[in-house]
């Protein structure tokens, strides 16, 4: 029998991993501009046609080509990225595989024009199909111009399995952000269909993203620092307030590079555990810097995705970078750490721009319990000696004459569901039960870590009885739940007997919470396991906080007070909501003299 291998010839490979590279004419514009900065061009112009389909236009003013590099970067496998194997170790350029401009020129057809700076004149060239129609000297700046246009011309079935523009478009939009998120330095303008889309001056990373979505999107967003000799973290995160039920921008680079990652993802995630609600995400966009020998960016075509050896360290170092980024950013106000050198803030040039008037003392450490007495949030015994030492008793707007059961001095008031309460800089109002939960938050979860929860003996033990999952469910959750202040064990087949809940709860309350985290964990199942302490100390902590409506002692009210500011996160209840707000003097005049 004769042999029946052979060689597929060129147009037809290229034609091939055209498919794995070039999926629709977002792929196409994330090459030419991923090409663009490995020129290292300063200036990039992205013009589309009909989303990409008909035309993909890239100028940029990097290196450029010789005459002989103009032909041959159409070559499958050639690059000037890489020369041996070992260099695939040290990538720091987004390409490396010599495989995108061989792949779009076998399925569309593709002008070349470019010129290096040192050469008089420059090269155009025109590929079709994987042939060169035409090639010859031509004027050009120095830099490169490539059009691709008809993508998929000579494929139908990709061309029909494209979607409508819009959904198309949808798709440029994501890489052509992608790109430009990580280049913050570099110049960008996108027009589509004759119209200009986006005009990206090189600026910072808050630039950036402001130019992109929108004059104030920056200001919901803290920065996250962090370096170790494995990692740098750098980048932004949005407060946990700005946490919504959409995913919403979330962004990871390593090296520069655009990449997906869940098990990062979780690692952000987590961080915010606690802060915001189950279900809800924050953006983000944050940059990793790992030596280059220590990830493989070759796993996939597109290289979007990523493997690396640490990372496990990686995981918990992002994970704390983000949450002493929460720590330090989340109560104070945007303009406070906005201290990046030459920022313009985006402001419609009909308003006149009006200076921010948030007064933060930067020493204040919510953090540590001996509060500087001039911080810009002072504990409830700082605010008697500030109001006594401001106001008389019978100063005009005093309005203990009309409580006088309070005791002069005290000058925290229950007002329904809330604590008012002066500050030097204004007026804070404290919503009771989610400033309750969170100070039962921290101090259940501390318990949890510290395995001693406290506990209340019940008179009567109570049986619970489950079925067959649900009692290896709560088997499971037993270590943490005695930290919490649950006394129980098991009892026979199926059932467990309670002898303790955590104090200042009722029966009922207890039970139920028991309950509800059983059902919980049924659903989530094993991945869960990272966030279990807090959720279930979040879950006992609301059967626990106290009902709206309750009367509260003027002790009651200075001790919610102390022991919010004594918690790590005073500003937010465990499931995400504000704690409190301030109302400051100026916001105050505001109301009485517009
Ligand atoms: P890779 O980027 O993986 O090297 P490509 O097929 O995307 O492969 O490009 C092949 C080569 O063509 C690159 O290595 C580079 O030398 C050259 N090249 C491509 N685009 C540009 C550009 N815009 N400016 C200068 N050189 C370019
Ligand atoms: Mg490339």
């Amino acid at each position: 029998m004769s042999s029946i291998i052979r060689l597929l010839p060129d147009a037809v490979a290229n034609q091939i991993a055209a498919g794995e590279v070039i999926q629709r004419p977002a792929s196409a514009v994330k090459e030419l501009l991923e090409n663009a900065i490995d020129a290292g061009a300063s200036k990039i112009r992205l013009i589309l046609k009909d989303s990409g389909r008909t035309l993909i236009h890239v100028i940029d003013n990097g290196s450029g080509m010789n005459e002989q590099d103009a032909r041959m970067c159409f070559e499958r496998h050639a690059t000037s990225k890489l020369r041996n194997a070992d260099d695939l170790f040290k990538i720091r350029t987004k390409g490396f595989r010599g495989e995108a401009l061989a792949s779009i020129a076998s399925i569309a057809q593709v002008e070349l024009k470019t010129k290096t700076a040192e050469a008089e004149t420059g090269t155009c060239i025109i590929i079709e199909g994987n042939e060169i129609k035409s090639q010859e000297a031509c004027s050009s700046n120095t830099g490169t111009s490539l059009a691709v246009k008809n993508l998929f011309y000579n494929v139908p079935a990709r061309r029909n399995f494209l979607k409508s523009d819009n959904v198309e478009y949808r798709h440029v939009l994501e890489e052509f952000h992608r790109v430009a998120i990580a280049h913050p330095e570099t110049a960008f303008t996108l027009i589509h269909n004759g119209e200009e889309e986006l005009q990206l001056p090189a600026g910072t990373l808050r630039q950036r993203l402001s130019a992109i979505y929108g004059g104030s999107y920056h200001e919901k967003l803290m920065p996250v620092e962090e370096e170790t000799t494995i990692v740098r973290i750098s980048g932004l995160v949005s407060k946990p307030v700005f946490a919504r039920k959409t995913r919403g921008e979330q962004f990871f680079f390593i090296n520069n590079r655009y990449i997906k990652s869940p098990y990062l993802h979780h690692a952000v995630q987590a961080a915010f555990e606690g802060l915001i609600p189950p279900g809800e995400f924050v953006s983000y966009f944050l940059f990793l810097s790992i030596d280059p020998s220590r990830i493989d960016v070759n796993i996939h075509p597109t290289k979007t995705e990523v493997k690396f050896e640490d990372d496990h360290h990686i995981y918990s170092i992002l994970r704390s970078a983000v949450k002493n980024s929460i720590g330090k950013f989340n109560l104070s106000p945007t303009l406070d750490f906005e201290q990046e050198t030459g920022f313009q803030t985006y402001h419609p040039a009909d308003k006149p721009i009006v200076p921010p008037t948030i007064k933060v003392n930067p020493d204040y450490n919510p953090f540590s319990k001996e509060r500087a007495p001039s911080g810009g949030l002072a504990s409830s015994k700082e605010l008697n000696r500030y109001f006594e030492s401001t106001l008389t008793t019978d100063h005009p707007l005093l309005p203990t004459q009309e409580i006088p059961e309070q005791k002069p001095n005290v000058i925290t008031l229950q007002l329904g569901k809330y604590i008012l309460s002066p500050i030097r800089s204004g007026l804070m109002i404290i919503q009771i039960r989610q400033a309750h939960e969170r100070i039962l938050f921290e101090r259940i979860l501390s318990g949890i870590r510290k395995q001693k929860g406290r506990s209340q003996q019940l008179l009567f033990p109570q049986h619970f009885t489950l079925n067959s999952e649900n009692f290896l469910v709560l088997k499971e959750l037993e270590p943490v739940l005695r930290g919490a202040g649950y006394d129980l064990n098991e009892f026979g087949k199926d059932t467990y007997v309670i002898h303790g809940i955590p104090p200042e709860m009722s029966e009922t309350d207890a039970l139920s919470a028991l309950e509800t985290l059983i059902a919980k964990q049924t659903i989530s199942g094993a991945e869960n396991k990272e966030g279990l302490e807090e959720h279930i100390a979040a879950v006992v902590a609301a059967g626990m906080s106290m009902k709206d409506g309750r009367v509260l002692r003027p002790e009651e009210m200075e001790g919610i007070i102390d022991d919010l500011f004594a918690c790590e996160h005073p500003a937010l209840s465990p499931s995400g909501r504000p704690t409190l707000i301030t109302l400051n003097y100026e916001e105050i005049a505001q109301f009485f003299e517009r």
